[in-house]
This record gives C-alpha cells, sequence and structure tokens, in this order.
C-alpha cells in the first residue's frame, strides 16, 4: 500500500458511486485519497423521477445528466466496464483487458434488467402496450400508452417477487394511471389489476394496510400471489403462476390494453466469477458496516449488496457516510464503525398530487423524518411537492455532491 496515497476504486458510478466518491473527497483533506470511478455509461440518470415519468408527471429529459458532469473534481473516471474482482491481487479487471489496483475497493454496481428471464417480454417490451418505468429506454412509453387508454380497456401492473429497485415502483405506477383515468372519466369503464407474487401490497403491514384502501378507492382489483411467467404481445395475453395461496401452482390468463411489467433483476454477471457473493449473486457485506464479508478492504452499497433494506437511492444515501468513514478508520487504524441502520424510504404516489412518504429501517422499525408535517401513512400533497421538487435538488446538488449532514429519521416514532 502505498504510504500517504491511497487507492480508490469505485466500481459503478450511480447513485452510489457518485456519492461516495463526492464524499471521500470532502474527507480528502490530506490529499490522501487517490479515486477512480468505473462505468461504462456516459449518462447517469435519476431513476426515481422514472415513476413520475412514466406517469406523465416529470419531463423525461430532466431524470439524465451525462456521467462526466457528475464525475467529482479530483477524481478519475474510466469509462469501462468492469470484468472481474481479484481480491488476493487487490486489482480489477476491465472491458480493455488491462487491471487496476486498488487499496479499498467499493463495489456498487447497481443491478441489471433481465428482461428475458420472462417468457416474451424482451420481444414485446416497448411496443403491443408492453411497458415498464424501469428502463430509460420504456419509460416514456409508459406516458404513451396511457394516453391511448379507451373506455372498456383493461390494464395490468405487475409485481414480481423480491428482491427488485424500489418495492413501491410497480404499484405507484398504477396508481398515477388511475388518478390520470380518473380525471379523463375513464375510470369506471377500465378494468384495472395489480397483480403481485406476493400475499399483500407491500412489505410492512402499516402500509400495506393503508394502500390496500388506497387500490380499492380506485376499484383496482387486488391479485395476490399472481406471479408473471408469459407474455405474448401479439395476442395480448398474460400468464401468470400462482405463488402461494389456495390455489398454488395453478396457471391463469388474462388478455391486457396496457401491462406495466418489472422486469427480473439480477446482480451484473461479472460478479458471478467472485467469491464476494451469495448464493443468490449479491455481495455479502455487514449489514451494518457493509464490509464485505471475506475481505476487509472491500466494501458494497446500493442495490447488489445483500443488505435487507428497501433498494432505493435514500438507502444510498444513509450507506454512504457508513463506507467513507470505515474505509477512513481503517486507514486510521481504527475499528470500522457498525452505523447503518438499514434505513431506505418509499415515496408512495397515491395520486397525481398526494404521496404517502413511507421511510422505514431494518426490523420493519417506522422512521419518518417529518412526522410533524405529514404522517407517514397520510397521503401528503406536501410530500407530493417533495418527491417531485424536492428530492431530485437533494439528489443532484446534495447527495451525489457528497454533503452528508440530512434531517434525521425518528427512531422512536409512534402514531
Ligand atoms: C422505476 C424506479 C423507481 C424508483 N423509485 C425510487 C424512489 O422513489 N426512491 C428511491 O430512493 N429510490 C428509487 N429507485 C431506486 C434507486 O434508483 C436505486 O436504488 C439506486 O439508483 C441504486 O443505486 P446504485 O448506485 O446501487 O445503482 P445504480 O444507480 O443503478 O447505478 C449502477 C451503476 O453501475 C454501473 N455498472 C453496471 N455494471 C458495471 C460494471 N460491470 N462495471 C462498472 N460499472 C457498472 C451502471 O452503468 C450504473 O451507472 C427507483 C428505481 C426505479 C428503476
Amino acid at each position: 500500500m502505498a504510504e500517504n496515497n491511497y487507492k480508490i476504486v469505485i466500481i459503478g458510478g450511480g447513485a452510489a458511486g457518485i456519492t461516495v466518491a463526492a464524499s471521500l473527497l470532502r474527507h480528502n483533506a490530506g490529499k490522501q485519497f487517490d479515486i477512480t470511478v468505473i462505468d461504462p455509461a456516459s449518462e447517469h440518470y435519476y431513476q426515481p423521477a422514472f415513476t413520475l415519468v412514466g406517469g406523465g408527471c416529470f419531463n423525461f429529459e430532466k431524470t439524465k445528466r451525462s456521467m462526466k458532469s457528475l464525475i467529482p473534481k479530483g477524481a478519475k473516471w474510466l469509462q469501462e466496464a468492469a470484468t472481474n474482482i481479484n481480491p488476493e491481487d487487490n486489482t480489477v479487471s476491465l472491458s480493455n483487458n488491462t487491471d487496476i489496483e486498488y487499496d479499498y475497493l467499493v463495489v456498487c454496481p447497481g443491478l441489471a434488467l433481465d428482461w428475458s428471464a420472462t417468457e416474451g417480454l424482451a420481444e414485446t417490451i416497448g411496443k403491443n402496450g408492453v411497458c415498464s418505468n424501469y428502463s430509460p429506454d420504456y419509460v416514456q412509453y409508459t406516458w404513451e400508452c396511457l394516453q391511448k387508454i379507451k373506455s372498456g380497456d383493461t390494464l395490468f401492473f405487475c409485481q414480481p417477487p423480491l428482491p427488485f429497485k424500489c418495492p413501491g415502483a410497480p404499484q405507484k405506477i398504477a396508481y398515477l394511471s388511475a388518478d390520470y383515468l380518473k380525471q379523463k372519466k375513464l375510470l369506471e369503464s377500465c378494468d384495472l389489476h395489480f397483480a403481485t407474487s406476493g400475499p399483500k401490497m407491500f412489505g410492512l403491514d402499516y402500509f400495506a394496510i393503508s394502500l390496500a384502501k388506497v387500490a380499492d378507492r380506485y376499484g383496482i382489483e387486488k391479485n395476490f400471489h399472481h406471479h408473471l411467467i408469459k407474455v405474448d404481445g401479439d395476442s395480448k395475453t398474460a400468464t401468470f403462476e400462482l405463488m402461494g395461496g389456495d390455489n398454488q401452482g395453478e396457471i391463469v390468463e388474462f388478455t391486457f390494453d396496457m401491462l406495466h411489467a418489472t422486469p427480473v433483476q439480477r446482480t451484473p454477471a461479472f460478479l458471478h466469477n467472485t467469491d464476494l457473493i451469495n448464493e443468490a449473486g449479491y455481495v455479502e457485506v455487514h449489514q451494518n458496516s457493509l464490509q464485505q464479508l471475506k475481505y476487509p478492504n472491500i466494501f458494497g452499497l446500493g442495490d447488489v449488496t445483500t443488505t435487507p433494506n428497501s433498494k432505493s437511492a435514500a438507502a444510498v444515501r444513509k450507506q454512504s457516510p457508513t463506507v467513507v468513514q470505515n474505509i477512513k478508520n481503517m486507514i486510521d487504524g481504527k475499528a470500522v464503525e457498525e452505523s447503518y441502520n438499514g434505513y431506505g424510504s418509499c415515496p408512495l404516489t397515491t395520486s397525481r398530487s398526494t404521496v404517502m412518504m413511507a421511510e422505514f429501517m431494518y426490523g420493519g422499525v417506522i422512521t419518518p423524518t417529518m412526522p410533524y408535517i405529514a404522517k407517514p401513512r397520510v397521503e401528503s400533497k406536501l410530500m407530493w411537492r417533495a418527491k417531485k421538487f424536492g428530492l431530485p435538488i437533494l439528489y443532484w446538488d446534495y447527495m451525489l455532491k457528497g454533503y452528508e449532514k440530512f434531517f434525521e429519521p425518528k427512531l422512536n416514532y409512534k402514531d
């Protein structure tokens, strides 16, 4: 290890990679850190606004910035893909067939969308009324489909088994769509379904009960235990396998005019050659210190890790200070801190002007940041404004710039 000049390599320049790089630089008073971000992408997206784009409430162009403009001054960007991690040599292999050395490695390449895991989906996504907010390539098609809905049409909003990013996103678009159809006086004549492979609306009953009432208010049929296994775009038919419930294993088919798909999500393939992962392919880290379980000079954060929090940019915001502090602690010969408490957030858009701001940490403990402004399960107009206007500013101008001080969530909240 070079004395007083520590090579820190970050795999992924998404929400997590840019935040960690910027935050490390804010702690770089002694110019100790030589930081390289590896990412092949030219663009960086603010994915939390994709829900609003698909619902016709946000300009797609505003979700996108060039990677070059976001790499913090003082960090280097290698526009390559990581192809392997060699922890015994402290190197990362790159798509240009070179290796880069590190003293500390931060692994945060997010999740890849696996359209072909669902039969027929790869062939029909982006046409035949089959859309998805999960990809910048198809998110604008969601809004296109919605505007073409006519009286008597059937809409499906599908949710696969966890894990996938932003567990609320598959139903958020259902509510934005229902409210749009209500405004167009089409809601009563259309048939809306929320088809989830799970047994309830949300992992935490505290929110699940309130969300079931929201769905009922719009007349959205709740198809629990319905796991989408096939989409035939030409005949506009969706096939589901019943997972759990009384009719476990049964196959059911529905026709649709619009189907919003949430693709199966997996960790990037290059990780599967490494011994950093669990059986499902996720990078194994301590859930509070975010330190890799086998290699102490490797940390992981964001969507790619085994931590049992809600996979969200909000979680990244709280994970990054832990990773940065722990790299500093290791350099200073101190013990790592176990300071990440599992915080995550899911602003549930329950209409085109309200949000139920779900915030929680490990163990399902409800941790609202501003309960005096809006109680967590209340549908709040103010929280809609926070989602649409405030959170994008917080992301681009605060989090991605490496600022770490935020309003703290209330840990002992009761209502
Ligand atoms: C529809 C939708 C709605 C969402 N809503 C919300 C919300 O309301 N609130 C919220 O907090 N979160 C939300 N999220 C989730 C949030 O966007 C993610 O949790 C967050 O972006 C995760 O950050 P990350 O850095 O782990 O991954 P990402 O931000 O996805 O970044 C991963 C980066 O790694 C790069 N990469 C991939 N492979 C390699 C490789 N081999 N080598 C190098 N680099 C690589 C990619 O190019 C990418 O730039 C939503 C996501 C979606 C899709």
